[in-house]
């Protein structure tokens, strides 16, 4: 009989990847997915603990399950991921009624886990060393999660994660993903490109390739050869039917310029970088241990944008980190006034208990100022992004189309809606055409612009995407001609 599994996920790509790892192998099972907790026989939580907030919404959704439990005592409740690593006595104090407790590195024995709730009724908790015992006995207990892709589980089958490493050695003072994600481990080569290979087979045409610090990534091939993520690029670009291969995160530290002209001299390889930079102020740069100052990161943009013309570069920030007074904060928005960064993800320092800054330094911002510190920072990029974006008006741009767009819904249903896409410097597109273009490479001319938003009109006179490849799947030929256009 068929069993229903709820899975709510929190957090970053990484965490979006390994839910869709773990759906398709408990479809393998026979498990179906549902929308609702009530008619759910497994309900998992894949968490995050990067910070607070993140951790308070799961506590709040298992609390909200504690009721449920009671009158449905079969009902299995797992929490898998960093919380997982991270809390496990926590969780078993504060949501007594969660059967399983899984981390990130041990995400392959949740079958197994399940089936022992199942026999036993125990509570089941599989977790990886803390980073306290010897390198080799750690890495081998966090173990990568690559079992077989099953296209059904992305919101759609054209554009799809690839873990290329797992882990981060980096140790930034406020960050927490060192200790819940393990050391960092990188993929052998191989296999990534028969990955790659199996995703082009089933009709992806885009992969973004998922690292913490992705620019690190190098895998020892032995007789003192190594590959870099420039040979991994340079590996996997002529994959047939991958049009558009991106990677996130990059290290500031590790953009080598082999890396910037693979970047430049392979066409199928997106001109667009996220950096993330935390701050502009040397001495926060230096308590957060991020091992750069100011200086080397605005030469690093510079070096970025003269080796790759064109680049779109996005970022981080934290503000309020521990010891940021005014003027440290005033450098941080020195630095983005003039870095014309596509966009910025922001956000108010959140201590990790775990980490070197919870226990160095007190967290002595208040929250408001890291509130206002937060919105006007956000101010300053939002006008740095309306004016890149402003430039791109009255110019064609490529998009792949993902989908309605969120607003969508309002319209009619029959005809055209509004779609979104993206460019290839991933700028967020939206324009008028058929649900079905979904998933299609086409070219667009832009009419309007806001700080977020291109808006554009398809092109009605040009056929696109009409390269052959030689793909395994008849059924799914990634690159189909198609007769344009189908917008009003
Ligand atoms: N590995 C990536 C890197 O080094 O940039 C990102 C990892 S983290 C999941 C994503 C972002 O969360 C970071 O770039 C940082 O800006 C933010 N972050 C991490 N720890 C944080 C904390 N304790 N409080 C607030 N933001 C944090
Ligand atoms: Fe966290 Fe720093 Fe590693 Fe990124 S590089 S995951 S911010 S420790």
């Amino acid at each position: 009989m068929t069993k229903k599994l709820y899975l709510e996920t929190v957090g970053c790509q990484m965490n979006v990847l390994d839910s869709e790892l773990v759906v398709g192998s408990l479809r393998r099972q026979g498990y179906e997915l549902t929308q609702e907790t009530t008619d759910a026989d497994v309900i998992l939580f894949n968490t995050c603990s990067v910070r607070q907030h993140a951790e308070d919404k799961i506590y709040s959704a298992l609390g909200r399950l504690r009721h449920h439990k009671v009158k449905h005592s079969g009902t299995i409740i797992g929490v898998l991921g960093c919380m997982a690593q991270k809390d496990q006595e926590q969780i078993r104090r504060r949501a007594p009624h969660v059967d399983i407790i899984c981390g990130t590195g041990q995400l392959a024995q949740l079958p197994a886990l399940i089936q022992s709730v199942q026999r036993t009724g125990a509570l089941q908790i599989a977790l990886s060393l803390d980073r306290t015992q010897s390198r080799h006995e750690v890495e081998r207990s966090f173990e990568s999660y690559d079992p077989m892709r099953d296209p059904s589980m992305r919101p759609n089958r054209f554009q799809a994660y690839v873990r290329i490493m797992i882990g981060c050695d980096k140790f930034c003072t406020y960050c927490i993903v060192p200790s819940v994600r393990g050391p960092e481990q990188s993929r052998h080569p191989e296999q990534i490109a028969a990955e790659v290979q199996q995703l082009a087979c089933e009709g992806c045409k885009e992969i973004t390739l998922l690292g913490q610090t992705v620019n690190s990534y190098h895998y020892d091939l032995g007789a003192g050869r190594t590959a870099r993520l420039s040979d991994l690029l340079a590996r996997i670009h002529d994959t047939p039917g991958i049009e558009r291969i991106k990677f996130i995160t990059n290290y500031p530290k590790d953009m080598t310029d082999d890396l910037l002209e693979a970047l430049r001299d392979l066409p199928r390889v997106c001109p667009y970088l996220h950096v993330p930079a935390q701050s502009g102020c040397n001495e926060v740069l230096k308590r957060m241990k991020r091992m750069y100052t100011a200086e080397f990161y605005r030469d690093m943009l510079a070096r970025c944008r003269e080796r790759v013309p064109g680049v779109a570069i996005s970022s981080d920030f934290i503000v309020g980190f521990s010891g940021e007074k005014d003027v440290s904060f005033e450098r941080t928005c020195d630095l983005v006034r003039e870095a014309r960064f596509k966009n910025s993800f922001i956000f108010k320092y959140s201590p990790r208990p775990g980490t070197k800054g919870h226990e160095l330094y007190a967290d002595d911002v208040p929250e408001e100022v890291k509130k206002r510190r937060n919105n006007d920072l956000l101010a300053i990029q939002n006008a740095a992004s309306l004016q890149d974006h402003r430039r791109f008006i009255g110019t064609r741009v490529e998009i792949l189309v993902e989908g309605p767009s969120k607003n969508a819904w309002k319209q009619e249903s029959t005809g055209p809606v509004q779609l979104t896409g993206r460019t290839r410097t991933d700028h967020i597109a939206v324009f008028d055409g058929n649900p079905r273009l979904a998933g299609q490479t086409m070219q667009i001319d832009i009419e309007d612009a806001t700080s977020f938003t291109l808006y554009g009109r398809v092109v009605t006179s040009e056929q696109v995407g009409v390269e052959e490849t030689d793909c395994c799947d008849e059924s799914v030929r990634p690159n189909q001609r198609i007769e344009l256009p189908l917008v009003g």
